[in-house]
């Protein structure tokens, strides 16, 4: 059995807790792509130029995502990003991820719109600049890690904007996708939204 859910959106929107909870009910693989273009910005900040650091991808990039989850190496993902030939070198791994089968959830900004255009359920996942950076304190806090919030919201929007407007694959919703914004609804009440989406389209 093939199953996509494509899930789309700007950072801290929920996409990953969405995507996780959905993949674990349904027994789906998950995948966050953001991950790859993080490994991609995390060589660039070792000394790599982008495109061979795309090509030159290996599962063990992989394997310590905390690193990769730092405000610096996400600024460097968002501007790799805007890079077609990197696009281009992530783009089979990850449509093989989507149509492996048993089913797959994948969290982005363009699987809806380009990498899996096809997919059965596409989910557009949003909420306000400040609810996103003020759930982006909540994490720092959690880690021990100082934050000033008007810095984070300033990434949030910078990043915002570096995704939104570029010319190769940008951010946005699928015609065909389902929003859940975010901003005023508990984490329980979209994955509810998002498990019955699927459960609409598979008949269960
Ligand atoms: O989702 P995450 O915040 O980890 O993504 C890091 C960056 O990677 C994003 O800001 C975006 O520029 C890029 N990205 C992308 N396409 C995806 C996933 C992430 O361009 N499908």
């Amino acid at each position: 059995m093939r199953f996509t859910v494509a899930i789309d959106g700007p950072a801290a929107a929920g996409k990953g807790t969405i995507g996780h909870a959905v993949a674990e009910k349904f027994g789906f693989a998950h995948l966050d792509t953001g991950l790859l273009y993080r490994a991609v910005g995390a060589r660039v900040l070792r000394g790599e130029r982008a495109i061979e650091a795309a090509l030159a991808l290996t599962p063990d990039d992989l394997a310590t995502p905390d690193v990769l989850r730092t405000p610096e190496v996400a600024q460097a993902a968002s501007k790799v990003a805007v890079i077609p030939e990197v696009r281009d070198a992530l783009l089979e791994f990850q449509r093989a991820f989507a149509h492996r089968i048993g089913g797959a959830v994948l969290d982005g900004r363009d699987i809806g719109t380009v990498i899996c255009p096809r997919a059965e359920v596409k989910l557009y996942v949003t909420a306000s600049a400040e609810v996103r950076a003020k759930r982006r304190m909540d994490e720092f806090a959690e880690r021990g890690q100082e934050a000033d919030f008007e810095t984070v919201l300033a990434d949030v929007r910078a990043r915002d904007a570096r995704d939104a407007d570029r010319a190769t694959a940008p951010m946005m919703a699928a015609d065909d996708a389902l929003t859940l914004d975010t901003s005023e609804m508990t984490a329980e009440a979209a994955i509810a939204e998002a498990i019955a989406a699927v459960q609409a389209k598979r008949g269960a």
